[in-house]
């Protein structure tokens, strides 16, 4: 792309669609802040400032550092409905703001017993806040102009832990299965397989409730896929594919049959994540090595460009597209191109994927 192309394409401007964005990852540092300065006033939290325990700047989490900043802080910091409801809301003004008009946003359904929250109050926490958000969205869309690029629409995908027992994994799909469809818009659209990859995948746990998934009409499956060499053996990943997923995320660690195997099923998402694959170090070689070079140009696999966990590695979409452009050279055309593609494999049903094709159709 020249200069002058580049000058013309605004990528925050551009319409977007974000298919693989965790929750609790994409929550700000600023808005972290705000809730741990509620907290401490309020005398109930011990925790350090967020701005403090992940400093601005810092994006340099890898396998080892990243999981724990959950599971010892963030989990602590969130955990009751209103700063769920507040975090949430951050997170959907954010990816607004930043052009995307269709976000799949997942998440791993999280009891917060001292809050007295079950695992399903917790999904329903989050479904209304999205629904107070189109609706606080529709109010205020009623006085702007014609041809807008469009409103945010969200959509939630409940995560599976590759560390869950049978019995949690069990209570997910029936959560999925519970809030698949329920109201006309605001829908759990699909399961994913997440975690950390250096945890050991129980296949015998795992496979029987996948497998059923696969056989719940209307629920989309995605899988982190091949994210680190630990998670990557022919085994684990001819398993995966075997549960019949209709997208990936990642697929990092693939060797050529894999891939060969990926191309064959034609028409696979792939969720591709670079900015949190290279400062997370998953892989070597910088943007320009980055295996989205390899699989933008592949016509049997539909690439989606996603951000992972904004609020750690701190790039949002917008950044991502100029990424590309940058070190990949894709021109405005080719960039548009890629975005419409990735209407095909949204979760979101077909009345959805009409809007969107109305929205990203228009250059
Ligand atoms: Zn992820």
């Amino acid at each position: 792309m020249t200069a002058s192309e580049n000058a013309v394409l605004d990528y925050k401007a551009l319409p977007k669609i974000e298919l693989h964005a965790h929750l609790s990852g994409s929550i700000s540092r600023q808005c972290l802040h705000e809730v741990w300065l509620t907290k401490k006033a309020a005398g109930e939290t011990d925790l350090q400032d967020p701005l403090i325990e992940m400093p601005e700047g810092k994006h340099n989490y890898d396998l080892k550092t990243f999981f724990p900043l959950f599971s010892s802080y963030i989990y602590n910091l969130v955990n009751d409905a209103p700063t769920l409801r507040y975090t949430t809301l951050a997170v959907l003004r954010d990816f607004a703001a930043d052009g995307v008009v269709y976000l799949e946003l997942r998440t791993t359904p999280r009891a917060m017993p001292a809050a007295g929250l079950t695992e399903a109050a917790y999904v329903q926490t989050i479904l209304d806040t999205i629904a107070e958000y189109e609706e606080e969205q529709e109010q205020s869309s009623r006085d702007l102009d014609e041809g807008r690029p469009g409103r945010l629409r969200t959509k939630l995908i409940l995560s599976i832990d590759r560390r869950h027992t049978p019995a949690q994994a069990w209570r997910v799909l029936a959560l999925a299965k519970q809030f698949l469809g329920r109201g006309s818009d605001n829908v759990v659209v699909g399961i994913d397989l997440c975690g950390n990859p250096a945890a050991p995948l129980d296949s015998q746990a795992l496979s029987p409730v996948f497998e059923e998934a696969r056989r719940v009409a209307g629920l989309g499956m995605t899988l982190h896929f091949a994210e680190a060499e630990c998670s990557a053996s022919d085994a684990e990943l001819d398993l995966l594919l075997g549960w019949r997923p209709d997208r990936l995320g990642h697929v990092i660690c693939v060797g050529e049959r894999v891939r060969q195997q990926i191309v064959e099923r034609g028409g696979m998402g792939l969720e591709l994540c670079l900015s949190c694959n290279v400062h997370a170090g998953m892989v070597g070689g910088g943007f320009e090595s980055h295996h989205f070079g390899e699989w933008w140009k592949v016509d049997e696999a539909v690439v989606v460009l996603s951000t992972d966990d904004v609020g750690v590695f701190g790039s949002p979409l917008s950044n991502e597209y100029a990424l590309v452009t940058q070190h990949f050279g894709l021109t405005r055309a080719e960039i548009c191109t890629l975005v419409r593609k990735g209407v095909d494999v949204i979760f979101g049903g077909e009345e959805e994927k009409a809007r969107l094709r109305n929205i990203l159709w228009v250059d």
